[in-house]
């Protein structure tokens, strides 16, 4: 049997076979450590039932895990010159589908309905590209896609913002924006050294549980997300000013204090300090004052 491919012998074999060169603009930074993915197929919790997609297979380290672990593989990468290379890493697998795509653009839930077997779990795994994390886990998780988990190696800082509670250097509207769709956990931090090349900050696997049903009941989501982060808009500001902003004028002062006293909330808190409930609470408050 051949040896895994992220491995710096077989990652450096490919290179030169291929003349490969990473590009820095597309976040690729391969993983050459088999035991730092075994840990990513455990904590994604991948047995034989499940239908696994990944997002920038590279050359295939991760994808080759998945296959030997799940019952179906689906990979979307976006760069074209490693397609003839996955060809050749994954050969072995046939259960392995490879879509030649910016993540970005896809349409997700067709290709899972198109890809899986209907009630299949389907769980995302990926060493997704930097540049681009925030806006791939928001538009994976905007798409209320049928999976049930999304287990990603990400940057630290970015992962400590996901799974963040209040009152915390990293808690602000992205941690409230993944955790109102997600139960958020840091699983372990992984040093640079497990890449090559080597990215210049350190990474954490972040693993993103969907939820059945939405923490908080809202009124209207988009009016919630934008006052949510109109409250985080100067961190050292209270909440009364951050919002007072955002209101532009659609409020007397004295509305604005009448709302957050029906609401039993401080005014001049820190938006830092407002758990998902109390955020809930203020916006759908505000949103039914409106007109
Ligand atoms: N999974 C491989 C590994 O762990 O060794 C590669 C991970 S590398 C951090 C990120 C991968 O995502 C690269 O292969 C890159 O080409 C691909 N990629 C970058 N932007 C993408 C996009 N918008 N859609 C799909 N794949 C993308």
């Amino acid at each position: 049997t051949n040896k895994a491919i992220a491995t710096i012998g077989r990652t450096k074999e490919i290179l030169e076979k291929y003349g490969f060169s990473f590009k820095k603009s597309l976040g690729q930074n391969f993983l050459i450590d088999v035991n730092i993915l075994k840990k990513i197929i455990t904590y994604a919790g991948i047995d034989q039932h499940t239908g696994a997609i990944e997002i920038g297979p590279g050359m295939g380290a991760l994808t080759e895990q998945l296959a030997i672990h799940a019952d179906k593989v689906v990979a979307f990468e976006i760069d074209q010159r490693l397609l003839p290379i996955l060809q050749e890493t994954l050969a072995a697998y046939p259960h392995v589908e490879v879509i030649n795509q910016d993540i970005l653009q896809a349409e997700v839930n067709q290709v899972i309905k198109e890809q899986f077997r209907e009630n299949q779990e389907i769980k995302i795994v990926a060493n997704l590209p930097y540049y681009i994390t925030t806006p791939i886990l928001m538009k994976l998780l905007m798409d209320r896609l049928p999976v049930t988990s999304i287990t990603v190696m990400i940057q630290k800082e970015v992962a400590d913002r996901m799974a963040a509670t209040p009152s915390t250097k990293s808690y602000g509207s992205l941690s409230i924006a993944v955790q109102y769709y997600t139960y958020a956990k840091v699983a372990m931090t992984v040093p640079k050294t497990v890449f090559m090349p080597q990215p210049n900050v350190d990474s954490s696997i972040l693993h993103l549980q969907l939820r059945k049903e939405p923490p908080v009941y809202l009124e209207n989501e988009t009016y919630f997300f934008d006052f949510v982060q109109a409250s985080f808009a100067q961190r050292r500001k209270t909440l009364r000013n951050n919002l007072a902003r955002f209101f532009n004028n659609q409020f007397s002062k004295d509305e604005i204090e009448s709302v957050f006293i029906a609401c039993e909330i401080d005014g001049t808190r820190r938006g830092e300090s407002l758990t998902m409930e109390e955020f809930a609470t203020l916006a759908n408050q505000f949103y039914r004052k409106r007109n």
